[in-house]
Parts: structure tokens; C-alpha cells; sequence
């Protein structure tokens, strides 16, 4: 018997239910992966997640080639791709995980159709909890997120799948190339799950809690992009993370945790993808100039500047600085966040349709945020997660000269740094900008 393992953001073998049913089920395993042009035609496939996705799909290959199979790749659209294979090979099943997207929805409708009760969706494969286990009386979601973490950390262990020591995949399949894409930044990360896993080892959870707002301690564990292709399982570190214990652990199990909550707020509204989650009443300030400046990093605001800098170099921005720049455009400049979550989208190498959209909501005010007119103030901020002003220093070279936190507010020095551009709106207006009667943090 054969069984085919649809792989899609699953590219792993520790912890991979997909793999692992597929496994137990069959004398023989294709573990597949397809190239949809629907993910390029619906303007997904940046070239820095594509590149990072190359050496996921590489890297895989080679695990799986260590225990006796293969990946088989093939181009084209995911569902009759998986059908027309599984026809080939007389495939008893299909096994793949349940997805959050109005794409992965689609997807899945469309095996359905092909392939009837051959196919098995799992649900336990993106997220800690799945999306849907956890919902309040009466409502299909939870929109608001410490009510659900409350549910979510009772919610129980789940142990990780342990990942399959021998696997036999027929042999003459044909199979498409891993694709080699040349990346828009120079800085990007090494894709895969044998990556991922020495960087979690690399890494020191223990320092999270008092780091993690720190931009210039760069502390983080920059595991995101791995978690977005499923290099690593999110069941299996928030495990590891607990079982070591600690405020550091906890303080990241809870972003875990987060991510589950926007997981299960796109799978239950797939439409808030790109259309408000909450409508709006007032209208958007759009001004394709200052977009422009905000993309390039030349607002004139060091600390917003830094961040779209370091987002332009490596693929990857920290979080604080994630929630400024967004802040600064969707808040500040008052621009419609979709034209923000559009530019992440084509650069972050973790650019991911439920954390990025949701997390753009969530700043825009039209998203889950319990206090929708909270306002960052973006030189209050720079104040408190770059206090000597490294995190500036390092993105923002024209100011590298400048001492201290005067690098905030270049534009009271007598002469502004050669080549740094006078802020885009008045900073003594910022307050007025920032529109009286809301709150300021
Ligand atoms: P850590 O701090 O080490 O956290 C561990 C993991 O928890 C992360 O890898 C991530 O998977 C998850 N996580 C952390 N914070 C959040 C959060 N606020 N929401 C959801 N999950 C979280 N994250 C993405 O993975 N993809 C995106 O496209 C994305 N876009 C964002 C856009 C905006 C405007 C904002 C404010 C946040 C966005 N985030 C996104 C969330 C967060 O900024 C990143 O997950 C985080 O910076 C990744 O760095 P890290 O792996 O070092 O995180």
C-alpha cells in the first residue's frame, strides 16, 4: 500500500503528524510538496520566503534520504497535482494538515472533491491547540486574547510525535527541482528544520523575559520563520520551553500562545485577511509619499527608520520594532494597514497570513485589540526600547557618530547628519498628528 503525505507548512520530521499517520498507515510513503502557482498569482511568493523555503525543502529531502525515502516535488495546482499522483499510485490515503487561509481552505475543499474519504486532514500540525478546539459559549472564536490564553494553558499537553526512523518511498517518481531563488536581502537566515533545531539549542529562553523588549539586545529567538514553514513544530518547543521552566520559558510559551490566537481568529474568519476584522468608521489619511518614505526607511524618524532598514537587510524585523513601524504608519501617518501588512508581506521571511494580518489589525485598530485608539508614540518608544540608541546606531549609518539617545531626535541637533532626511511630519505636531483624546503609551 502506498500513502501519500501532502506537505505544506509541515517541513519537518520530529513532531509531523502528517508524516507520522502516513507512516503508520502504509508499506510505502511520498512524501510530496507542490509548488502552487496560485500561491505566486496571489502575490505570496516573495522571493526572501522562497529562497528560505529552498533550503526547507533541501534540507528535508536529505533527513528523509537518511531514513530511506525521498521528497517528491512537482509544480503546479496543489490539489489535482496530489490527485493525479495518488491516481498514479493507486494511493490508499492522503494525509494532510489542516490549514488557516482561505487558500488552505480551498485546498482542502478541492482534495476533498478529488479524493473523497482517501483523505485525512489533521488538525494538530500548525498550532499548539488547534484552531476551533477552544471557543467561548455561543461563539465559534475567542476575539480577545487573555480570556483565551487563560483556556489555552489548561488546555493539556499534548506529547510531540516522535519522528519516523525508517521510510520507503517508491522509487521512479518524478520529481521538479528544488527551485533556487535569489532572496531580496543579503542577511537572511538558513532555512530547514535541521537549521531551526540548532538554532533552538543555540538559544537562551532563560534571558527572554528581561530581553525581549530590548531592541538592541536582539534577543529574541528569531525561531519565526522556522515555525512559519513548520521546520519546527510549535507543540514541541512550547514542550521543550515548559519543561525547562522558568519566568524566561513562560514569557515565550505565551507568544506561542499567541500565535494560536491569530491562528484561530483567521481560521474562523478567513476573510479578515485583507478586510477589517472590526469595520472602521473613519477614513484613511492614504499619501503614496509618505508611504514611499516609511517603505524606504526615510521618514526622519530614527527609530522607524532603523526598523524598515534592518526589515529591508535581513528579511526579519523585531517585534517592538514591528509594532512601531506599523504603529507609525497606520497610527501616525493614519494609512490604510493594508498597504503595511502588503510590504511586510514581500519581505519578512516569516511573512505569515494570520500573524501579520492579524497582528496589522490588531495596531490599525480594526483587529483584536481591546483598546483599538491606543497610540505608540513613536519618541516615547525609542526612549524606552533603545535607551542608549544602539539599536538606531546599527540601522540608520548616517547616524552612527551620534552619543546616546540624541540619535532619537536628530532634528534638534544644529545640523542634521549628512544624508539623514528631515522628518516626513512635524514631530512638535506628533501629539496633534496623534489626534487628541486618545490615549498615548
Ligand atoms: P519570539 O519573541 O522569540 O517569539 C517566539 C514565537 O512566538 C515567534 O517565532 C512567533 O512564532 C510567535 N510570536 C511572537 N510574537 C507574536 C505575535 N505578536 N503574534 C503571533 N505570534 C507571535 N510574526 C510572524 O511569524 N509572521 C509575520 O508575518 C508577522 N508579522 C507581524 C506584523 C506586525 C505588524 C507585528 C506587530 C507583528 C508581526 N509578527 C509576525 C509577530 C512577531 O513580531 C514575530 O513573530 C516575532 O517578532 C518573530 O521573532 P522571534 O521568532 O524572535 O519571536
Amino acid at each position: 500500500t502506498v500513502s501519500i503525505a501532502l506537505l505544506t507548512q509541515d517541513l519537518r520530521l520530529h513532531d509531523n503528524p502528517v508524516l507520522r499517520a502516513a507512516c503508520h498507515e502504509a508499506d510505502e510513503v511520498v512524501p510530496l510538496f507542490v509548488l502552487d502557482p496560485d500561491i505566486e498569482a496571489a502575490g505570496f511568493a516573495a522571493p526572501n520566503r522562497l529562497a528560505f523555503l529552498a533550503d526547507c525543502l533541501t534540507d528535508l529531502d536529505g533527513s528523509l534520504r537518511r531514513i530511506g525515502g525521498g521528497l517528491v516535488l512537482r509544480r503546479g495546482r496543489s490539489a489535482t497535482e496530489t490527485a493525479r499522483l495518488a491516481d498514479e499510485l493507486c494511493a490508499g490515503s492522503v494525509h494532510v494538515a489542516a490549514g488557516v487561509s482561505a487558500f488552505a481552505g480551498r485546498r482542502e475543499r478541492e482534495l476533498r472533491r478529488h479524493l473523497g474519504d482517501r483523505l485525512h486532514v489533521h488538525d494538530e500540525s500548525l498550532t499548539v491547540v488547534p484552531p476551533g478546539e477552544l471557543t467561548p459559549a455561543g461563539k465559534d472564536h475567542y476575539a480577545v486574547f487573555t480570556p483565551y490564553f487563560r483556556v489555552w494553558r489548561q488546555a493539556g499537553e499534548r506529547p510531540p510525535h516522535r519522528a519516523p526512523v525508517a521510510l520507503r518511498t517508491p522509487a521512479g517518481i518524478a520529481s521538479e527541482p528544488v527551485p533556487r531563488v535569489k532572496p531580496d536581502s543579503p542577511g537572511l537566515p538558513e532555512g530547514g528544520e535541521s537549521a531551526g533545531r540548532r538554532l533552538w539549542r543555540a538559544w537562551n529562553v532563560d534571558r527572554y523575559e528581561e530581553l525581549h523588549d530590548d531592541l538592541a539586545a536582539d534577543a529574541t529567538s528569531r525561531l519565526s520563520p522556522y515555525l512559519h514553514f513548520g521546520c519546527l513544530s510549535a507543540t514541541e518547543l512550547a514542550r521543550l520551553a515548559e519543561r525547562q521552566g522558568g519566568p524566561g520559558a513562560e514569557a515565550f510559551v505565551r507568544q506561542l500562545a499567541w500565535r494560536d490566537f491569530h491562528h484561530q481568529v483567521l481560521a474562523a474568519r478567513p476573510q479578515s485577511a485583507w478586510t477589517d476584522y472590526r469595520a472602521k468608521r473613519d477614513r484613511w489619511w492614504n499619501d503614496e509619499l509618505e508611504a514611499e518614505a516609511w517603505r524606504q526607511g526615510r521618514t526622519g524618524f530614527p527609530i522607524v527608520d532603523a526598523g524598515m532598514r534592518q526589515l529591508a537587510h535581513e528579511g526579519w524585523m523585531h517585534n517592538r520594532a514591528r509594532l512601531v513601524t506599523a504603529s507609525f504608519l497606520a497610527k501616525t501617518l493614519y494609512q490604510d494597514w493594508r498597504i503595511g501588512a502588503r510590504h511586510f508581506l514581500a519581505l519578512l521571511v516569516d511573512g505569515d497570513i494570520a500573524n501579520n494580518q492579524l497582528n496589522w489589525q490588531w495596531v490599525a485598530g480594526t483587529g483584536t485589540d481591546t483598546r483599538p485608539n491606543r497610540i505608540l508614540n513613536p519618541l516615547a518608544q525609542a526612549d524606552r526600547l533603545d535607551p542608549d540608541g544602539a539599536y538606531v546606531r546599527r540601522w540608520v549609518p548616517e547616524l552612527a557618530d551620534l552619543p546616546g539617545r540624541t540619535v532619537h531626535r536628530p532634528w534638534k541637533l544644529a545640523r542634521t547628519p549628512g544624508g539623514y532626511p528631515q522628518p516626513i511630519i512635524d514631530p512638535t505636531d506628533i501629539s496633534t498628528r496623534l489626534r487628541t483624546g486618545r490615549g498615548l503609551d
